[in-house]
């Protein structure tokens, strides 16, 4: 499965419904802004009208890339342990896009599900902050997360044991 596959089955179902929802709603009002006061008077609609009233439907599908796009940002930020509901909110109200840009600057890294709890688990984090479980191997000495392939530890140099996590007996 493609990078881009995963994160798009990320977009929540309900994303899909609330944008066609939405659109649905945009053109009818257009419909009404433009076709309704001819029709009512039972005049023909000029053609230029009916012009406009395409134009402005078709700029309204662009709200559909921004509300999948602000779907993304809430299962994603959830699924990094951000605050999901306050991303969603900058990234609605921050106008031209600009909360989502923000969103994918400053997100969080990824976190990985606990294995024994399924709570995510930050990047930088050793233990679950749930249920405790030791998640990641650690400096003996700062106790902070080290990656594979270390000798020393990458924040206070201490050297670590070359076979790896189990704590010791
Ligand atoms: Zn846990
Ligand atoms: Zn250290």
């Amino acid at each position: 499965m493609s990078r881009f596959r995963q994160e798009w089955d990320l977009i929540p179902g309900a994303a899909f419904v609330i944008a066609g929802v939405l659109y649905l709603a945009y053109v009818t009002l257009m419909a009404f802004v433009w076709l309704a006061g001819p029709i009512v008077e039972g005049d023909a609609v000029h053609p230029i009208v009916w012009g406009w009233f395409l134009v402005t439907a078709a700029l309204g599908v662009l709200m559909v890339p921004f509300i999948l796009l602000v779907g993304y940002v809430w299962s994603d930020a959830k699924r990094r342990g951000m605050n999901a509901v306050l991303w969603v909110l900058l990234a609605i109200f921050i106008p031209n896009a600009i909360g989502i840009i923000l969103y994918f600057i400053l997100r969080d890294p990824l976190s990985v599900p606990c294995p024994s709890c399924q709570a995510p688990v930050g990047k930088e984090l050793v233990c679950c902050a749930s249920c405790g479980t030791v998640v990641r191997p650690s400096c003996p000495e700062c106790r902070r997360a080290t990656r594979d392939g270390w000798t020393h530890c990458g924040y206070c140099g201490a050297a670590l044991r070359p076979s790896t996590p189990s704590p010791a007996p």
